[in-house]
């Protein structure tokens, strides 16, 4: 055994590195704060912060004055006080009944989303800061409209817990056209004055923080994602609120050779080279978290210029077309970067369109052999300008 614990230090070298840039996440804390204009953010970092690591993005946001995060579930929420965050951590998906106590010991608030969540509430102890989510179409979570107003008055008359505010969530915030969003604000605001007209609100995604201003004044918070990342989740979004990547995904060229015409690549064979190619391996793949149905539409940066997939992805390669031995990429060597996404590569709203997916999918569905670091930009300076990766050169 003795000959292995050297290896141990070894084996946290990525292969497949995911590079943080915290500078940018600085950057666009303060956009999005600017479109916020003077309300709340409440930072979204479920999912390990959309998959950038919590552990780098919390403290960052916390740092620069964030009160408020959200998560998926408790464990989230416990890892999120684990990091010594103190501030309000409110949980998206409703509770179970026997999740209650972690709730308490840990001062996570609470979503009310339907009758027999309130119910639960009000059976124990507490004490809980709850968020009633009301259901203004989207239909995944929430109370009625109909429902809303006796909840809130016997949670009001419960000593044991807090009603922080009443919310609800858009389902179409991100697109063109904003007459569903305006309907479910419609909604909202009856709910609203049946209950008195007092509850603080809150309602703004990524996508409303953008484009709906209406949702946005005068709440209580706003509940940003996709944009403290830089991945808004359309063009339309990406349009109005200047942001930047924070991720840049990279891995390295372990193969390269040059194929000749009329010869296939990879399972199923379904590229087929139209003339002799040089093709590179990328130690990269779909356990890394990269869609299978990248497959032949992928593009990925090498020495600054987007090449395509070639061939189907596998589970940890992939391979891509650099052209005729005689180009500008014919010399590429193994051990060359390659960039997956991000700055030097494709970017996420292009890689998403690519597999058919959101941007969020694409960073949030990274799996733990990813290694996640974090780099710092210089101020003020282009988004490439990053802090040389570690030296792999000793190991
Ligand atoms: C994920 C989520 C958000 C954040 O959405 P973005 O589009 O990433 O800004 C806000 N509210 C709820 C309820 C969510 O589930």
């Amino acid at each position: 055994m003795k000959a292995y614990t050297a290896g141990l230090r070894e084996s946290r070298v990525p292969t497949v590195r995911a590079e943080v840039d915290l500078g940018a996440l600085r950057q666009n804390l303060r956009a999005v704060r600017a479109a916020a204009g003077g309300v709340p953010v409440l930072g979204v970092v479920k999912a390990n912060a959309y998959g950038h690591g919590v552990e780098l993005v919390a403290p960052v946001l916390a740092a620069e004055g964030v009160r408020a995060f959200a998560v998926a579930n408790v464990s989230e929420g416990i890892a999120l006080r684990a990091l010594g965050i103190d501030g309000a951590v409110l949980v998206f998906t409703p509770p179970l009944p026997q999740e209650l106590p972690a709730y308490v010991a840990y001062g996570l608030d609470v979503a009310v989303t339907s009758p027999v969540v309130a119910e639960a509430v009000l059976a124990h102890p507490g004490p809980f800061r709850v968020h009633v989510e009301v259901d203004t179409g989207m239909h995944r979570l929430g109370l009625s409209p109909a429902e809303t107003p006796d909840v809130v008055r016997r949670l009001q008359a419960a000593p044991h817990v807090e009603i922080v505010a009443l919310w609800t969530h858009l389902a179409t915030a991100d697109e063109d056209d904003l007459a569903f969003s305006r309907e479910q604000l419609a909604c909202l605001e009856a709910v609203l004055a049946a209950t008195g007209g007092l509850l603080p609100v809150h309602v703004a995604n990524s996508g409303a923080l953008a484009q709906l201003p209406e949702a946005v004044r005068q709440r209580a918070l706003v509940r940003p994602g996709g944009l403290l990342y830089g991945i808004p989740a359309t063009e339309i979004v990406a349009a109005r609120v200047p942001v930047r990547p924070v991720m840049r995904l990279v891995s390295r060229v372990v193969h390269v050779q040059t194929v000749p015409a009329g010869e296939s690549v990879s399972y199923g064979r379904t590229w087929r080279a139209a003339q002799p190619t040089r093709i590179a391996t990328v130690a990269a793949g779909y356990a890394d978290g990269l869609p299978r149905q990248l497959s032949n539409r992928g593009r990925a940066g090498v020495r600054g210029r987007l090449v395509p997939y070639a061939g189907a992805v596998c589970m940890d390669l992939l391979m891509l077309d650099l052209g005729p031995p005689d180009g500008p990429l014919g010399d590429v060597e193994p051990g060359e970067e390659v960039v997956l996404l991000g700055p030097g590569g494709p970017p996420a709203l292009d890689l998403a369109e690519a597999a058919g997916t959101v941007t969020y999918a694409l960073t949030a569905g990274l799996t733990a052999r990813v290694v996640r670091v974090a780099t710092e930009a210089a101020p003020g300076a282009g988004a490439r300008n990053f802090r040389a990766p570690p030296d792999l050169s000793s190991v």
